[in-house]
């Protein structure tokens, strides 16, 4: 026995159960298996200010997922859990951490990158590109060991040369 139309979720098109949720999307009531799903469908489909809520949502939520892996792994470099016979394992915790950060100074920083823009089209000047210039360089720099000779680089993420 197939469900009916109305019992499947409006973004995956799975069965709804009772634990589903119902949401009106741009006037019109719908149904969602999982918040999950009721957020993607609020993103895609929705308008005006619960569809900009929920892209925030989500930019929130995967902003501090990759920020906390980040922090987890900067730990584990700087507390020394990669030394001795694991260190061979750094380079490629670098290269994860560059490709966790870059993402992530993306999705953050993209309300800071369109009111730099924004600001900049009408010729002001604020703070707002200081600070995102700052964490910009270092997180677009690869994490290639530098020759510098030095023990450690001052970048974000950190590289041991
Ligand atoms: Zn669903």
């Amino acid at each position: 026995m197939t469900p009916s139309l109305d019992a499947l979720c409006r973004h995956c098109l799975l069965p709804v159960s009772r634990r589903g949720f119902l949401r009106a999307v741009n006037g019109e009531a719908c149904q969602f298996c999982c918040y999950g799903c009721c957020i993607a469908y609020q993103v895609k489909n929705g308008s005006g200010d619960a569809s900009e809520a929920a892209w925030f949502l989500v930019r929130l939520g995967v902003g501090s997922f990759l920020s906390m892996n980040i922090m987890l792994f900067s730990l584990l470099v700087y507390s020394g859990a990669f030394s001795g016979a694991d260190r061979s394992v750094l380079p490629t915790i670098h290269l994860l951490l560059w490709g966790l950060a870059t993402p992530a100074v993306l999705i953050l920083g993209q309300p800071f990158l369109r009111e730099t823009w924004s600001q900049a089209r009408r010729g002001r000047l604020t703070l707002r590109p200081s600070s995102f210039s700052a964490v910009l360089p270092p997180t677009a720099t690869p994490p290639w060991p530098c020759s510098s000779g030095a023990a450690t680089c001052i970048s974000i993420p950190p590289r041991w040369c």
